[in-house]
């Protein structure tokens, strides 16, 4: 496993500055894999491991760089629910452990470096200090992971009977009888302008 400093360094490379939400990220995931007992997420164990992260924040990025799992290689799963939380699951052994951040631990920040005024300063010092039991909550949890799910599944893709636009991975809603996307399904993000 790399060290903190080192999975540091690549999170500011990747993300662009440090911040305290890196730091967080950071010891997070490097705690989902000690949990699990990877070791080297980016060689001998780089195909073990689907990561669920619940936000798209900084934090977001750090697990990213720790585990290696990317949303391009389908291994990294983005559950939009606003909450600084991952849950890391091992495909070999099928063990799956959540590790959420405590709403504590930025009064544990402000106690530990009153001396320092910045807050992003504050906790991303402190952040590296506290424990792992200060910063987070642990949980073993079942995921099921259906086929349609794994990286590398080859699955037949279905054209949408309103939009003919392909859509894999089993994405497709049965409808009024009709086999749509999630859009023509009546849950688009998005209105066209006409
Ligand atoms: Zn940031
Ligand atoms: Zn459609």
């Amino acid at each position: 496993m790399k060290s903190l400093d080192e999975n540091l360094r690549d999170a500011e490379i990747a993300h662009g500055h440090l911040c305290a939400g890196q730091v967080l990220g950071v010891r997070l995931a490097m705690r989902g894999l000690e949990l699990l007992g990877i070791d080297d997420p980016h060689g001998a164990d780089r195909k073990r491991l689907i990561t669920f992260v619940e936000i798209d924040r900084c934090a977001t990025d750090a697990v990213a760089v720790v585990t290696g799992c990317r949303l391009g290689k389908r291994a990294l799963k983005f559950r939009d629910w606003g909450k600084v939380a991952a849950t890391f699951v091992d495909l070999q052994s099928g063990r799956a452990v959540r590790v959420s951040a405590k709403e504590s631990s930025k009064a544990l920040a402000k106690q530990m470096h009153p001396e320092i005024e910045n807050k992003n300063q504050q906790q991303m010092l402190a952040y590296r200090e506290l424990s792992n039991s200060d910063l987070f909550t642990e949980q073993w949890v079942r995921v099921t992971l259906p086929p349609e799910e794994l990286p590398g599944y080859k699955g037949e893709r279905v054209i949408c009977q309103q939009c003919g636009e392909g859509i894999n991975f089993q994405r497709e809603v049965r409808h009024d009888g009709k086999l749509l996307c999630h859009a023509c399904a009546g849950e688009a993000y998005y209105e066209e302008i006409r």
